[in-house]
């Protein structure tokens, strides 16, 4: 069973059809990157993914289970995004405990997943300070550690590095590949960079203007004769 299935999937926004008959299927564990030219529907499918944008057409499966059937809340997803989308007024703390929070996890559990996933990020230093207080590659890691505290099934991340400056980007780029190497989580990751692209990815899938133009692996798409 793959961990996501789209088939035929299509976004309209009123008459303009932005993403066509959009079909691929991916595998537990694997990291698929979504690359292309700005505008050309990656976020759009990921909203999809998460629920973030209804689907005009098509057969969208998550974990086997038809989106329709299935809440957002219950697709097992977390999102990073590229803006981070942390709440300004809480603590680095709050802001990672957030999801466990609402629902109802015990304090003493979000306590230690709190610091189970501060530590792995090297946040434990931060968790008192307002995401204001950070830099950007802190305040990304803030927004990675509230997706993983929920230990979802699949990770989405849509440009996550295109808000850090070269060095950060490289920096951060290396830490998302070791946290695939050790979590394994399912990732489908957003980016109209080839490098990010190249040094991530299981597979590539190459689009523009809302459609598939390749589907390969690194080597597959960028080493063709
Ligand atoms: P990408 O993530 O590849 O930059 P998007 O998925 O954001 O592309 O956008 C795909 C297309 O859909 C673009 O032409 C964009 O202008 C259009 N679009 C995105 N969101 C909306 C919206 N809410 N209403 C109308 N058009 C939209
Ligand atoms: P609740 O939402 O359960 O009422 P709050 O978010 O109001 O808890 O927490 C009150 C204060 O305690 C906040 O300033 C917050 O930063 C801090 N805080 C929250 N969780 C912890 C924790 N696990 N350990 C220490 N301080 C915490």
């Amino acid at each position: 069973m793959s961990a996501i299935r789209c088939h035929n999937l299509i976004k309209r926004y009123g008459d303009t059809q932005v993403v066509h008959a959009f079909d691929l299927d991916v595998a537990d564990n694997e990291f698929v990157v979504f690359l292309g030219p700005s505008g050309c529907g990656k976020s759009t499918i990921l909203r999809m993914l998460a629920g973030l944008e209804d689907i005009s057409g098509g057969d969208l499966q998550i974990g086997g289970r038809r989106v329709n059937e299935l809440p957002p809340q219950e697709r097992g997803i977390a999102m990073v995004f590229q803006n981070y989308a942390l709440y300004p007024h809480m603590t680095v703390r709050d802001n990672i405990a957030f999801g466990l929070k609402r629902q109802k996890v015990p304090r003493a559990e979000i306590d230690l997943r709190v610091r189970e996933v501060s530590d792995t990020l090297g946040l434990e230093r931060y968790l008192d300070r307002k995401p204001t207080e950070l830099s950007g590659g802190q305040q990304q890691r803030v927004a990675i550690a509230r997706a993983m505290i929920k230990t979802p099934k699949v990770f989405l991340f849509d440009e996550p590095l295109s808000n850090l400056d070269a060095k950060l980007r490289n920096h951060m780029r290396i830490e998302i590949a070791k946290l695939h190497q050790t979590l394994k989580t399912t990732t489908v990751y957003v980016t109209h960079d080839q490098h990010e692209a190249m040094t991530l990815a299981d597979r590539i899938v190459l689009l523009r203007d809302g459609s598939i133009e390749q589907v390969g692996s690194p080597q597959e798409i960028f080493e063709r004769p």
